[in-house]
């Protein structure tokens, strides 16, 4: 990515301020030296994996899409119009974990939506990601809660079965946990937010890396945690690039 997009995405996620002072700009170039294209390419071509999924695996994808959508394992079935999987590919090495879907997703069955959905997207390119090519994204917990009230312990408990199974499914190399409630249920625990940024985490039998950021709705309606927010992102982007360059080295068995 050249510098002048680069600085469009960090404008539209709200730090040129930031960047006009200087220190962002070796960061921003430093992330740009490092082709964004060329790590996941190696990983396809290393894992010879074809654009879409094998027939079987494509089957288990639309029968959990099904089971989801129509789900009644808990109370939050009587309130949404429906159950709402992920989207994106589903060979990505990127997975962006958010909370619920709210009115507008559950509405069209897709998550991040909206303007938090532009601002997520705007923060995943800035980073020299695609959410077309090479993130999937889905919440913690698949159906709406009325009024996007706070997710309950039973409903979480319910739930995050599905999140397990897709993440079996997709076999991602790292996962963004983005927002409180995220990382909270995704790691089983109470700590705040500012605790859980900031290092690497794990989740699963797979230990898959897990980093924490905050919220693209959360930071529309607080601005001045962005810079934070960049931080994080380009810390998620070093422990990826240490996780491709590992398996350049030793060869990718998945
Ligand atoms: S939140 Fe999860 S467990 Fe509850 S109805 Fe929706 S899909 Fe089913």
């Amino acid at each position: 990515m050249d510098g002048e997009r680069r600085r469009q995405y960090l404008e539209a996620i709200g730090i040129d301020l930031w960047v006009a002072r200087g220190s962002a700009v070796a960061d921003a170039s430093a992330i740009t030296s490092a082709p964004a294209a060329s790590a996941p390419e190696a990983l396809a071509l290393a894992r010879g994996s074809p654009a879409a999924p094998p027939a079987a695996t494509a089957a288990l994808w639309e029968s959990l899409r099904e089971e989801v959508r129509t789900c009644r394992k808990c109370a939050l079935h009587s309130t949404r119009t429906q159950g709402v999987l992920g989207v994106g590919p589903t060979r990505a090495d990127w997975l962006v974990i958010g909370e619920a879907p709210g009115a507008e997703e559950d509405r069209r069955g897709e998550p991040f939506v909206g303007a938090a959905g532009q601002l997520l997207d705007a923060m995943l390119r800035a980073i020299g990601l695609d959410r077309k090519s090479n993130v999937y994204i889905a919440n913690v917990l698949k159906s709406r809660p009325p009024g996007n009230r706070d997710p309950r312990p039973e409903e979480v408990a319910a739930c995050l079965p599905y999140l397990v199974r897709q993440i079996a499914l997709l076999e991602p190399r790292i996962m963004l946990a983005v927002g409180r409630i995220a990382a909270q249920n995704l790691l089983a625990t109470d700590a705040p937010l500012g605790r859980l940024r900031g290092r690497v985490h794990h989740f699963g039998e797979r230990n898959t890396p897990l980093v924490v950021t905050y919220h693209p709705a959360y930071l529309l309606r607080t601005p001045s945690d962005k810079r934070k927010a960049w931080e994080d992102l380009k810390f998620a982007r070093g422990v990826y690039q240490q996780l491709t360059e590992g398996s350049a080295h030793h060869g990718h068995s998945s």
